[in-house]
């Protein structure tokens, strides 16, 4: 579904991806974890156009997406939703949503991709007149994968989404992801939290200075030496 190709990616001169390449296929769920400052965030802003690659290129669904703005990767279904929320405050829960469903092909489906949000987060169903500023961190943070549902994603990339949160809503939260999963959306985690994403990922990828230092089914991934002294502190 996703290919990333040999990418190099940087700020002015600096380059802090450098030469990544990686994939995700279709009803799978792979994570990319790494260090603060590793890079996972700059490879997700050009997997969605915020970015542009200095060389290498993005493929999704066979296509490459490289030249396209982000509005025109988010029409073909690569929907993002990003670190620290991003919401609309002074907007109602329910307006945050229809926010989600802008592009033409998600305004069709939007009665359908409310219920369906409404039905995996109901919390959001009963609270959906209230201001987005006035919610708790975990239900920001649920609010923001409500309005990435609304946009119809084939494929859902997740950065960093139990961020901020206590223990007890972060695996809330994973809860979540993994019944977004069962559902048949793709998704792509990018974590710190290494332990869980990849307890629940397909396949892992591990990011360290911008370079990937390991991949494979997340489970052997978990069970790396290198990876548990690094990550796990084991
Ligand atoms: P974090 O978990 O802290 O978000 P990350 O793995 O997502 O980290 P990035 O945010 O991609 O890492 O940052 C990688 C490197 O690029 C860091 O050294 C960071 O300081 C630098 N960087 C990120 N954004 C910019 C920017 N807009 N301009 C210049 N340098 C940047």
């Amino acid at each position: 579904m996703l290919t990333i190709n040999n990418i190099f990616v940087g700020y002015g001169d600096t380059v802090v991806v450098q030469g990544l390449s990686m994939e995700v296929r279709g009803g799978e769920l792979v994570s990319l974890v790494g260090a603060n400052g590793a890079g996972k965030t700059t490879v997700l802003k050009t997997i969605s156009g915020l970015v542009k690659a200095k060389s290498g290129e993005c493929r999704f669904m066979g296509e490459n997406i490289s030249g396209l703005e982000p509005h025109e990767i988010v029409a073909r279904g690569l929907i993002q939703v990003p670190e620290g929320r991003k919401l609309f405050p002074g907007m109602t829960v329910l307006e945050n949503l229809e926010l989600g469903a802008y592009s033409k092909e998600a305004k069709k489906d939007k009665k359908k991709n409310l219920e369906y949000v409404f039905s995996m987060l109901p919390d959001l169903m009963s609270k959906n007149r209230n201001l987005a500023g006035s919610l708790s961190g975990g239900q920001q943070q649920m609010l923001a994968i409500g309005r990435g549902l609304m946009s119809s994603p084939k494929l859902l990339v997740l950065d960093e989404p139990s961020i901020g949160l206590s223990p007890l809503l972060t695996k809330t939260m994973f809860d979540i992801i993994a019944k977004i999963k069962l559902q048949g959306v793709t998704l792509l985690l990018v974590e710190q939290n290494v332990n869980h994403a990849l307890g629940m990922a397909d396949r892992g990828y591990v990011i360290e200075q911008g370079r990937i230092v390991m991949n494979g089914p997340a489970k052997n991934l978990l069970h790396d030496e290198h990876l548990k002294k690094a990550y796990l502190g084991m």
